[in-house]
């Protein structure tokens, strides 16, 4: 599998919108003025109601998950924000992770994304603003319970920076989450949109972590993202301000010559930033619901995604065949062990046989795993 070490080819999207959605008020928030004032020349229209909204665009447009992520509706979003992590489910070790969906939807467009299914129905992009009833909410639960502590991300049904110069959260949530004695937020990103991370002074709680595949899987699969060299430099830049950084290998795909792509993803990764210094890889192999298989191939049907068997597991979703992630998590993990004895490694939504076959144990008999999972 040969790698473009430059990984300059996909250059980094300077999203703008074709049009703003604006709910009814919407400019009574801070922050939708705020988002009001870095877009200044995009059409704006108003809205009631967000379902009569998708509606429209549905019934107008063919493929409406490619068309929902060339607007961008402002809302405000009226339930809870913060809730546990959908990795728990039948069968499946759970990292311990709570996240909160400040937005949904994504500018990016990967091949193996499962919103392309779960917002099948609802694929508008959205940006709630009313990020002081999400800052309240959090207050009021890491308050009640002091003796916990809470790992906090914003990436499950979005990239958590990549609009952050449009969208900046971050100048919100940083300042709050630097004051927090019980919780830390992660970014989870493949952006490289880090400049409102990088003019921020305190880096007190806040991880920042990038999804990472070999370029070429990148190339085929991740339209839209910045390189891997792009996220690497991004994430060294956070690294020499002070963030902690991590890394997900995932979702790891197995075509043909994966073995290699994945140790030249290593060593680059290991060439770029010390090692030893970053919290966490995490290894997650591509899965999917039923479901996403013929989306996948309708819009992306030069997919490499089905190219090896998949089986469904205890938690309905198909994966490769047991021996082959037994395989390739033992690979990747055997990669990183020889550039470094202390890195922690996990696997994400992955059985706890799959653990004890690959690991030698479950993570809370791992004193330096149990940071990640005894919350
Ligand atoms: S970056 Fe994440 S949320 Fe965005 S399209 Fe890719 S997989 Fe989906």
């Amino acid at each position: 599998m040969p790698i473009n070490t430059t990984g300059s080819s996909l250059p980094t999207t300077e999203y703008r919108p074709d049009t703003l959605f604006l709910e009814e008020g919407i400019e009574e928030y801070p922050l939708a003025r705020d988002i009001l004032s870095r877009l200044p020349d995009v059409p704006r229209q108003g809205f009631q109601d967000i379902s009569t909204l998708t509606e429209q665009m549905k019934s107008a447009q063919y493929d409406v998950f490619g068309e929902g992520k060339k607007s961008l509706a402002l809302s405000r979003f009226k339930g809870s924000f913060l809730k546990k992590c959908p990795g728990v489910s039948p069968g499946m070790v759970c990292c311990n992770y709570y996240v909160v969906n400040l937005s949904k939807n994504c500018i990016y467009d990967c091949s193996y994304c499962f919103l392309q299914d779960f917002l099948g129905n609802n694929p508008m992009q959205v940006a709630y603003v009313n990020v002081e009833d999400l800052l309240g909410e959090l207050e009021e639960v890491f308050t009640q319970y002091p003796d916990r502590s809470f790992r906090v991300g914003t990436g499950e049904l979005t990239d958590s920076l990549a609009l952050d110069t449009i969208v900046p959260y971050t100048t919100h949530l940083l300042p709050f989450f630097n004051r927090q004695s019980n919780a830390v937020l992660e970014l989870k990103t493949k952006s490289d949109q880090i400049t409102n991370l990088l003019n921020h002074s305190d880096p007190t709680n806040i991880i920042v972590s990038w999804s990472l595949n070999p370029q070429t899987i990148t190339e085929q699969e991740e339209k839209g993202t910045p390189g891997l060299i792009q996220r690497l430099e991004a994430a060294r830049a956070c690294l020499d301000k002070g963030y902690r950084i991590g890394f997900h290998f995932d979702p790891i795909i197995l075509i043909p010559g994966w073995e290699e792509g994945y140790r030249q993803l290593v060593d680059i990764l290991c060439d770029t930033l010390p090692i030893d210094k970053v919290e966490w890889v995490s290894l997650g192999s591509f899965r999917y619901r039923p479901a996403l298989k013929s989306i996948i191939k309708n819009r992306h049907p030069e997919t490499r995604l089905f190219t090896s068997e998949h089986l469904p597991g205890k938690d309905g979703k198909f994966r490769y065949l047991r021996p082959l992630r037994n395989q390739a998590y033992e690979t990747i993990r055997g990669y990183l062990m020889s550039r470094s004895k202390v890195l922690n490694i996990y696997l994400c939504m992955e059985t706890k046989e799959i653990w004890e076959d690959v690991t030698g144990k479950m993570p809370r008999s791992d004193k330096k795993l149990d940071q990640f999972f005894d919350l």
